[in-house]
């Protein structure tokens, strides 16, 4: 099939519908040609659902099955009109029209479930604001009337009242395939559907109120026809081929401002019904639709607003422990190495314990990088930090300095244990790297500055000595 089908089945056939209001609005030749065109729609649909196969196949046998079924209740009610001259209300026209529903409902329903990854608690809330929010109208100003209105038996109000309440079935789960965690890129043919879907609901709704007097619903056959040609263009589109590859997943509580803007409008749905009502009749407002509508928004966007929050604090969370830790290595950074130096020495001052601080630096470093490659250094610096981490207690710190030069804080032990345990560090450097290092005690007045450089000191020491090995600075008072 071509791959411009698509774009030549709406380009013939959208022009020759807008055709369509030209003719006696009524007429059998404009019942005839609105029948025809949904029959020819859902026949070119059938054929490309058999000639190109595509994924989920249920979901189209199912929206065509409900497009079919429309195109027969319209074609049944011309019949018994034209035909049989009987205006009957409820019909086999209805029960036809209205076994449409479940069929149109099922197939959106497979969609939704393959473009959603895991748990979309997000799409959901969405959907559940967008739903309520257009309900509520409907109940007002449709559902509510026609059930007070007059009727002429118990199955005539049945299926004057099983239209809209389908009808919201519909808006719902429209609403919720709009909101939905969504596909990596847009596909037109999912476009094409979901606006499909789209101009039907004006024309159902408005349909459905048709009962209650002072609706012209010829035009309304336009969203209808549309709705055929485009679920018809979906399939005929390339990419209805390509099943949907869910996206990133929305429960991170994204919120874009296309998606916003919609949830507001929706939100103000509520207050506008409140003022439609009280402008044509304030002693007629449903109040308590309209407080139940409200209150049910109103706590769908607080629990929204909760999902945005968590989100906003789990990233806060996040970053504070990327901002602390070394990219590379994973141990803390230079300035985490400053603040837990800076603590170690208010506890040191506070408790009296001894404290030292260790500046290690690997040995011809540059060598080992020209030798063997930068990345292998990289590696080197990560095992050699986990390997030395793993031979340090828990109140211990090991920090990236800089470079390939890590910090030590021991607290608790005498300079000559933290030799001890420095010393130990050098066996367990992999690769038989070794590293030259200098370590200085607190002398109980000094600054972490004036103790860090004594350190930098014995290490600029140890590698004048020779390299690999770890001396104490001299103006150390050793314990004891
Ligand atoms: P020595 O310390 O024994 O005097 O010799 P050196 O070769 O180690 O010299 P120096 O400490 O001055 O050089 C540090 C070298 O470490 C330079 C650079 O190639 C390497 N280096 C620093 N940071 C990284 C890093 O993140 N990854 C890798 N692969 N290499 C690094
Ligand atoms: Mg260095
Ligand atoms: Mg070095």
């Amino acid at each position: 099939m071509s791959r411009r089908a698509w774009l030549w089945w709406l380009g013939l056939t959208v022009p020759a519908a807008a055709g369509y209001p030209l003719l006696p609005g009524g007429s059998l030749v404009a019942g005839l040609c609105f029948e025809g065109v949904g029959a020819v729609a859902c026949l070119v649909m059938a054929v490309a659902i058999v000639k190109v196969r595509p994924p989920s196949r249920a979901m189209w046998w199912l929206l065509l099955a409900g497009n079919a079924l429309s195109v027969a209740g319209d074609t049944i009610y011309d019949y018994l009109l034209n035909v049989e001259h009987v205006d009957a209300y409820p019909s086999m026209a209805d029960v036809v029209y209205l076994a449409s529903y479940p069929l149109t409902l099922a197939g959106l329903a497979i969609l939704i479930r393959e473009r959603t990854r895991g748990r979309d608690r997000i799409g959901l809330l969405d959907a559940a604001i967008l739903a309520t929010a257009l309900a509520l109208p409907v109940w007002v100003f449709v559902i509510r009337p026609l059930a007070a209105a007059d009727h002429a038996g118990l199955g005539d109000q049945l299926v004057s009242l099983a239209y809209p309440v389908l009808d919201v079935l519909l808006i719902a789960t429209t609403a919720r395939l709009v909101m939905s965690s969504g596909a990596r890129r847009l596909s037109p043919a999912y476009v094409l559907m979901v606006v499909a879907q789209a101009t039907r609901l004006p024309a159902d709704v408005l349909f459905s109120a048709a009962d209650l007097g002072g609706i012209d619903f010829s035009w309304l056959d336009g969203g209808w026809i549309l709705t055929y040609l485009l679920t018809t263009a979906a399939i005929l589109h390339p990419s209805a081929l390509r099943p949907d590859e869910p996206g990133p997943r929305r429960d991170d509580g994204t919120l874009s401002t296309p998606r916003l803007t919609v949830l507001a409008g929706a939100s103000l749905l509520a207050p506008a019904v409140l003022a439609i009502q009280g402008l044509r009749n304030p002693a007629a407002i449903d109040w308590r639709a309209v407080a139940v509508g409200s209150a049910m928004l109103f706590l769908l966007v607080v629990a929204r607003m909760k999902l945005l929050l968590d989100r906003v604090h789990r990233q806060a969370r996040q970053l504070a422990s990327l901002a602390h830790l070394d990219g590379l290595t994973g141990v803390p950074n230079r300035r985490s190495w400053d603040e837990a130096l800076a603590r170690e020495l208010t506890r040191a001052r506070r408790s009296g314990v001894p404290l030292v601080v260790g500046l290690l630096d690997l040995d011809f470093f540059k060598a080992f990088n020209d030798t063997y490659g930068h990345q292998a250094g990289d590696l080197l610096l990560k095992e050699a930090a986990a390997a030395w981490r793993g031979q340090l207690r828990e109140p211990d710190v090991l920090a990236r300095y800089g470079g390939e030069e890590f910090g030590v804080v021991i607290s608790g032990r005498p300079a000559e244990e933290a030799l001890a345990v420095v010393s130990r560090l050098r066996t367990r450097t992999p690769r038989g790297q070794t590293f030259s290092a200098g370590l200085a005690q607190w002398d109980g007045q000094e600054t972490a500055d004036e103790l860090v450089r004594r350190a930098d000191e014995a290490l600029y020491r140890a590698k004048a000595a020779g390299r690999d090995r770890v001396l104490l600075s001299k103006d150390v008072t050793l314990a004891g």
